[in-house]
């Protein structure tokens, strides 16, 4: 559908009756143009109570558990009596009521087993989803935009890897396709759950944390829409995070590759995964401030007219260093790498960074903290002789780390930049522990001590001059 705009609206976009009138007045100014299919994030904090809740039922905590379903179903049923005229509400909240009574029996399951499925898990989180997607539908109705929820289960295949399922695109576009299409055709406006899909046998998987905003993407892939538009708390993306770097300026324009290598480096604005779908059909991207609507936002598009250095910088706190250190120097490299880069691949870790130093094939591997268990576990299994038989060093990790990024397609071929990002990391007095640039030169990743992260951030913002490259020609 060639005219089609997707617009998702995130957490804090969601998070209250009057947050979700104007995501709604948003939706309805916008279909007056042109057919809009929107994507909802749970309202604010609701993913992380669910999560709770879950925690407190397999440890037996039931009057916390009890406490937690309160806290859910009257910030929703809240929400739906201030949103709705009062003719519209029971039909709601007896919808509310239904969703919720569907996650007390899987919180009542998980007590009762003392573990959480992952199976269930994901249905239950897609209930957050489900409840607020339910309300923004009901209120654009009242508001005479005739509007349907629908359950991403019914739209996005996946794999099964719960909590961090990947798309099958083509049974999606399929599914996607056969059930939005007509819905639009009509006049009716879509309200998808983000965040959650299914196997194709039915089962209930998510996304990954952040989901929803990869979920926008993979339907306006698949429904070949005209745009995306992501509605989030901040004016679009920034020269870095707002609330680490106070000075941080808006960036107009930012492309695919500067964009996706933020999102992965840490920029929460995007989910890292959000890109991928749309590079192919090059369908632009804005991202927008649902707290300021005048406010242009910051358009993703495939490359800029002129672009100078460095742009953005960004940071990970959570993450661990683990280094690979031979023994014995007969020992191939690259065949050491290859077996653990295999291992790591096959337990489905992500691989942050890597950094080699060749004349002792000794390298060391950056990874989230909280898949360092799943990280170690595949490179012992993999390195297993190379470790018995005293060929490697044991493994070290040292997690006390933190990553910093700096993006920009202009830094290619921009010589002394690194040594002056360096320079200014250095005299902060925060030292520097690994460094990986790759060839393409469109992010260097440095790994930091942990304490010195947020400092690093600041003084490489400052010494790139990010806010005043963000506004080229004040008074514009
Ligand atoms: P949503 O709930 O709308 O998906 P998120 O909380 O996931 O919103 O993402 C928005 C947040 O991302 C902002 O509030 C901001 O603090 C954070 N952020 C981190 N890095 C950046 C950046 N480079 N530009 C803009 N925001 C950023
Ligand atoms: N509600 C989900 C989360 O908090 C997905 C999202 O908001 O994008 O992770
Ligand atoms: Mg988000």
């Amino acid at each position: 559908m060639n005219d089609l705009l997707v617009m998702k609206f995130g957490g804090t976009s969601m998070g209250s009756a009057e947050r979700i009138r104007v995501a709604a007045e948003i939706c309805a100014a916008e279909q007056r143009r042109r057919p809009v299919a929107a994507v909802v994030s749970a309202m604010s904090k609701i993913t992380d109570l669910l999560l709770e809740t879950m925690r407190r039922a397999e440890s037996g905590d039931r009057e916390g558990v009890e406490q937690d379903i309160r806290r859910l179903r009257q910030r929703h049923e809240q929400a739906c009596l201030e949103l709705l005229p009062a003719d519209r509400q029971a039909a709601v909240l007896e919808g509310i009521q239904n969703l919720i009574a569907a996650f007390e029996r899987i919180t009542g399951g998980i007590a009762l087993l003392g573990e959480w499925p992952p199976r269930s898990v994901d249905e239950a989180l897609s209930i957050g989803e489900r409840l607020s997607a339910l309300l923004m539908a009901a209120y654009l109705e009242s508001q005479g935009v005739r509007a349907e929820a629908v359950n991403a289960a019914e739209l996005i295949v996946t794999d099964a890897v719960f909590g961090n399922a990947t798309p099958l695109m083509e049974p999606t576009s399929e599914k996607a396709r056969a059930r939005l299409l007509p819905l639009l055709a009509a006049g009716v406006l879509p309200v998808v759950t983000g965040f959650n899909g299914a196997t194709a046998d039915g089962r209930p998987t998510t996304l990954g944390r952040g989901g929803s905003d990869f979920s926008a993407s993979i339907l306006a892939a698949v429904l070949d829409a005209a745009e995306l538009w992501i509605w989030t708390d901040v004016d679009g993306i920034m020269t870095a995070d707002p609330r680490l770097v106070p000075d941080a300026s808006i960036l107009e324009e930012v492309t695919y590759s500067e964009a996706a290598e933020l999102a992965y480096n840490g920029a929460k604005v995007l989910h890292p995964r959000t890109l991928a779908p749309l590079i192919e059909k090059q369908i632009p991207v804005w991202s927008k401030n649902s707290f300021a609507l005048d406010k242009p936002g910051t358009k993703i598009v495939p490359r800029l007219q002129v672009s100078s250095g460095a742009r953005a910088v960004t940071s990970m706190a959570n993450v661990a260093l683990i280094s690979i250190e031979p023994a014995s120097a007969g020992l191939h490299g690259a065949q050491v790498m290859g077996r653990a880069l295999d291992g790591l691949g096959r337990a489905d870790v992500e691989l942050l960074a890597l950094s080699s130093s060749s004349y002792r094939q000794s390298f060391c591997l950056l990874v989230r903290a909280q898949e360092l268990p799943a990280a170690l576990m595949a490179l012992g299994e993999s390195l297993e002789l190379e470790l018995a038989h005293g060929y490697l060093k044991p493994l070290e990790v040292d997690d006390n780390v933190g990553l910093l990024a700096v993006v920009g397609e202009g830094m290619r071929g921009t010589p002394g930049l690194a040594g002056r990002i360096f320079t200014a990391i250095s005299r902060e007095k925060v030292n520097i522990i690994a460094i990986a640039q790759g060839s393409n030169e469109l992010t260097i990743a440095i790994v930091v001590h942990r304490d010195g992260l947020e400092k690093a951030v600041r003084a490489v913002h400052a010494e790139c001059h990010m806010t005043e490259q963000a506004h080229p020609h004040p008074g514009d």
